[in-house]
């Protein structure tokens, strides 16, 4: 689906913030002070004799020549800033709203800008909180350019390029902005209005007509260019290290010194290096990646920039066709470049006179590339390039490692100059359906909807706690803006969460998906992008995501390679494969936490050398949720804690393995051989399964998954049954312990939707199997044992007229509707002779949560905060109360003509809230009721074998 309408209005002029207003009357005269304020809330529980720490909130103080306020209280600095401004436009009798910026002309105020810059007047310095300094001694970054250039020699003198004060001075450009909107789509145009004033600030300051640089007239007195020179830079030379991007993409990006000493104006040595004779021809970009950052991009101006009146999208079209644009340059900044560029971490800093100087290598440009694409920011927040991919899906907080999605979509919209996502959430009350008479009425949800205004995702403390004990769910929606405010992309997720924090994440994850697969094939036809969007309800207008990313689209670094050979992977290896060590017997299932140290190598066969590329001692992650490379999770699954495993992977693309290695020169010719492959060598050393296995163990004794067991041998020994079939099996658990036990068993079955878990199953049931070939083991008598792969809420022939059926733990995973179609299904078509099934006891877990395993478990924000009690898996879809389960197992009974009966494990029946796993057995009736339609659907066989097992073949 697309997005109609939105006209991509190229250039929109907002309205001006209370701040804005403010800095265009006050400028650098404004001064702002933050502060942090710490609020205790006493709120939650008064008696308590530590006061608990609130949220810190910030309030500011504003001081202009003439009045000072100061704000309340806010959760972020920007509205403290904002609402301080606001009051002050209040006490100067300024209606923002009917504030008209041209009122003063912008040019005037451009003139007077220009001239308060080169002038030897006095203004309020911030910093110091005084009115000292003039311009040249001030902290502003652009007086160190300034300075620099009073130590220019010959004719150069005191000459500071235009293109400096143009980009340096925000208030230069915003004057700007305001004579001509387009200068938002072309910044070079600032040149030409600073150019344009400067012409007309005659007596301070002189102009060249060919060279783009303005000069103050007259020399400043001996006494400010003393205050300025004082104390500043230590002399030498000191050469840092740039990176040099040709224009042409034939050409490698390499490492360049720039040579910058004490006396030289560091500009000067980046046009020299650039070839340019002339440095007022050079050029600046934003500031690239961090905003405070000094990672800029020099390149060479050209012509058509800086001409008022030129077309620039003709321009521009012609240089995209005849090469001179620079495409990685482009890409890396979001703004047209042309020609060779530096990348360069140099400028002057508000916060000292010094030169800011860092070295950037190879790595940390390739990083930069990367952080320009979704997943490339989360492995980044990882610190694992080659082993951590942005996961599918959102679980749990404790379970998430890294950057939260929130956070990588907001830095992502961020990298590309997007406007900031907008997220709205809405609360949906859901009506109590513990006592509806009727199933059906289950699958309509009545549900109230009601909008809360969540532009930032916080809620208070007070709406949160209501909304947990009122069984209040939430729905989060994510818009994404360019910076023209074009809607590019919106997601609506159907799925609602018990917590605004967790919707808004799931939400933003699903964009970052959508994103990350767009941005790993640009050039992906639409009707391909469309495929994905249902499933991850996403709406997109193709034009606008287009023109927003333009630029990325001439890089095509991230598609996908053909993987090479042999390797340990899910497909094609034999269980235990590549790994080695002895079985522990623990294994990682899904939804556990796996704790792995891995290295990960790049091998050249030429020479048969290795260099290793990135490791890590202590690597945590949610097995299932695909937060590591596919080989990587696949092996892991199949391993036990203590093994290693080696396994060779596919070539990523090569930004991905110099992001990852420091060494990019030996890499670089290694990957020019072709002849490489990664090799990780992985040693998982410890699996901690999800809450609620660990509260079954740690609480129980024997544990709940052993009882449970029990319970089934119970009635397997009653009845002498000779076949069973487990719904649900899960890795076979159940199946696998029954094999300890002397039994009447003969043929076992296993059903599950998880093929990943049945093939765990496939290994531990065959190798016991096999194992237990005697005569006097246990599982002596077993003739026949398959697992199945499908659904269990489907008929299929060979599930009829088994002696027991099991269903543990297996109903709340499914929608509720689902738990009374199974029903239905197994008690009219499969009837086995019984029917044993488990599902949690809602009413249990006020017990359960109150113990400190799960505390533990609960998120900071959470605390304290909610009487109602979680669900004891973030699988599960319910949990029934007693009355609940014993409604829909009645229901079925009776409809079915079967006798049911309750029991359960953990706890007792007659000790409120009964037992933790509540257990339903329901025996078939002596007259079954043939149904008509059996003949029908006798031979529908929709179940796929995935392993099978026989006496005969017993190894
Ligand atoms: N019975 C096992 C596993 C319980 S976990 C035990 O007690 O250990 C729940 C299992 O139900 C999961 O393995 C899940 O894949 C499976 N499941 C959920 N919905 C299913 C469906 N419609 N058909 C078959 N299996 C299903
Ligand atoms: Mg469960």
């Amino acid at each position: 689906m697309e997005i109609g309408g939105s006209q991509g209005a190229a250039v929109r002029k907002s309205a001006l913030t209370p701040k804005a207003i403010i800095y265009q009357k006050f400028g650098t005269e404004a001064w702002y002070k933050v502060e942090e304020v710490q609020e205790s809330n006493q709120n939650e529980c008064p008696g308590l004799a530590i006061t608990q720490k609130g949220p810190c909130l910030y309030r500011c103080t504003l001081q202009l020549p003439e009045i000072s306020v100061v704000s309340g209280t806010f959760k972020k600095k920007k509205e403290a800033e904002q609402s301080a401004s606001e009051l002050a436009l209040e006490k100067l009798g300024i209606n923002p709203a009917a504030y008209n910026p041209t009122e003063q002309d912008p040019l005037d105020a451009l003139v007077g800008r220009v001239k308060y810059l080169f002038s030897d007047e006095v203004g309020y310095c911030a910093v110091i909180d005084a009115w000292e300094f003039n311009f040249l001694t001030s902290l502003h970054p652009l007086s160190g350019h300034f300075r620099a250039a009073l130590q220019r020699e010959g004719d150069l003198y005191g000459c500071v390029p235009v293109s400096v004060i143009a980009f340096l001075d925000s208030k230069l450009s915003s004057l700007s902005k305001l004579i001509d909107p387009k200068v938002e789509l072309n910044p070079y145009k600032v040149i030409s209005y600073v150019m344009k004033a400067a012409a007309r600030s005659s007596g301070i300051v002189h102009t060249s007509e060919e060279q783009l640089w303005v000069r103050r007239q007259n020399p400043y007195s001996l006494e400010i260019t003393d205050s300025a020179f004082q104390q500043s830079g230590s002399p030498g030379i000191f050469p840092i290290e740039a990176i040099y991007i040709p224009c042409s993409n034939e050409k490698n990006i390499n490492v360049v010194k720039l040579n910058v000493s004490s006396t030289d104006y560091y500009l000067d040595v980046i046009a020299n290096q650039l070839g340019l004779v002339d440095t007022s021809k050079v050029l600046i970009t934003r500031p690239i990646g961090r905003t405070s950052s000094e990672v800029r991009l020099y390149f060479a101006a050209l012509e058509f920039m800086l001409e008022l009146s030129s077309d620039i999208s003709n321009a521009k079209r012609d240089m995209h066709s005849d090469g001179s644009c620079n495409t990685r340059a482009s890409y890396l900044s979001g703004e047209d470049i042309y020609g060779d560029a530096i990348l360069a971490s140099i400028g002057y800093t508000w916060k000292s006179k010094d030169l800011f100087h860092e070295d950037l290598s190879m790595q940390s440009y390739y990083r930069m590339v990367l952080s320009k694409v979704p997943s490339g920011v989360y492995k980044l927040s990882r610190g694992a390039v080659l082993a951590a991919d942005l996961p599918l899906a959102f679980t749990t907080r404790t379970n998430w490692r890294g950057s939260f999605p929130r956070d990588v979509l907001c830095t992502f919209c961020r990298q590309h100059r997007l406007s900031e996502p907008v997220f709205s959430t809405v609360s949906i009350s859901k009506a109590p359906s513990k006592t509806s008479g009727l199933h059906k009425k289950l699958k309509v949800k009545d549900s109230a909807v009601e909008e809360t205004d969540c532009a930032n995702g916080s809620i208070t403390a007070a709406g949160a706690k209501e909304a947990v004990e009122s069984g209040v769910t939430f729905r989060c929606e994510v818009k994404i803006y360019s910076k023209f405010q074009d809607l590019l992309i919106e997601c609506s997720p159907k799925d609602s969460y018990k917590k605004q924090g967790d919707s808004i994440q799931n939400a933003s994850l699903k964009v970052l998906t959508w994103l990350d697969a767009y941005f790993k094939n640009l050039d992906i036809p639409v009707e391909r992008l469309n495929c994905s969007v249902c499933e991850l309800d996403i709406k997109f207008n193709p034009k606008s995501v287009f023109e927003a990313f333009a630029l990325c689209r001439p890089i095509q670094f991230f598609q996908h390679r053909e993987s090479p050979d042999g390797r340990l992977d899910e497909s094609n290896a034999m269980p235990g494969q590549g790994i080695c060590g002895p079985d522990s017997g623990v294994s990682p299932s899904n939804g556990s936490l796996s704790c792995i140290s891995y290295s990960v190598m790049l091998v050249i066969r030429s020479d048969n050398t290795k260099v290793l590329l990135e490791s890590s001692d202590d690597f945590e992650f949610e097995m299932g949720s695909r937060s590591v490379i596919h080989q990587i999770e696949a092996a892991v699954m199949q391993m036990t804690v203590g093994q290693s495993a080696f396994l060779l992977a596919d070539m990523p693309s090569p930004e991905f393995i110099l992001a990852a290695a420091d060494d990019s020169e030996r890499i670089l010719s290694a990957l020019s051989s072709k002849d490489c492959c990664l090799k990780y060598a992985i040693t998982l050393y410890r699996v901690t399964e999800p809450l609620e296995d660990r509260m079954e163990q740690a609480l129980f004794s024997p544990p709940l998954s052993k009882q449970r067991v029990e319970y089934a041998l119970h009635h397997i020994k009653q009845t002498s049954a000779t076949t069973l079939v487990d719904f649900g099996c899960g890795s076979g658990s159940l199946l696998d312990s029954l094999l300890n036990y002397q039994t009447s068993l003969e043929n076992i079955v296993g059903v599950d939707i998880s093929l990943k878990s049945l093939i765990r199953a496939a290994k531990i049931l065959n190798s016991k199997l096999n194992a237990n070939s005697g005569v006097d083991m246990p599982s002596a008598g077993i003739k026949s044992a398959i697992l199945y792969d499908g659904s269990i809420t489907v008929f299929d022939s060979r599930l009829c007229g088994f002696d027991i059926g099991t269903c543990l733990e297996v109903i709340e995973h499914m929608e509720e509707d689902q738990a009374w179609l199974f029903g239905d299904v197994v008690l009219s078509y499969f009837r086995p002779k019984i029917l044993i099934v488990s599902t949690p006891n809602y009413e249990y877990n006020v017990i359960l949560q109150g113990s400190n395993l799960s505390s533990q478990e609960e998120d900071p924000d959470d605390k304290g905060q909610s009487q109602a009690c979680k669900f004891r898996n973030h699988d599960h879809k319910f949990e029934w109360t007693r009355e609940q389960f014993n409604h829909w197992a009645s229901d079925l009974a009776t409809k079915h003509n079967y006798s049911v009966e309750f029991g359960g494990v953990g706890g007792s029946a007659g000790v409120e809230p009964g037992f933790a796993s509540q257990i339903a057995v329901f025996r078939s009736g002596t007259a079954p009721i043939l149904l008509d339609d059996s003949q029908n659907i006798a031979d529908s066989e929709h179940l796929s074998v995935v392993w099978e097992w026989n006496s005969s073949t017993r190894s």
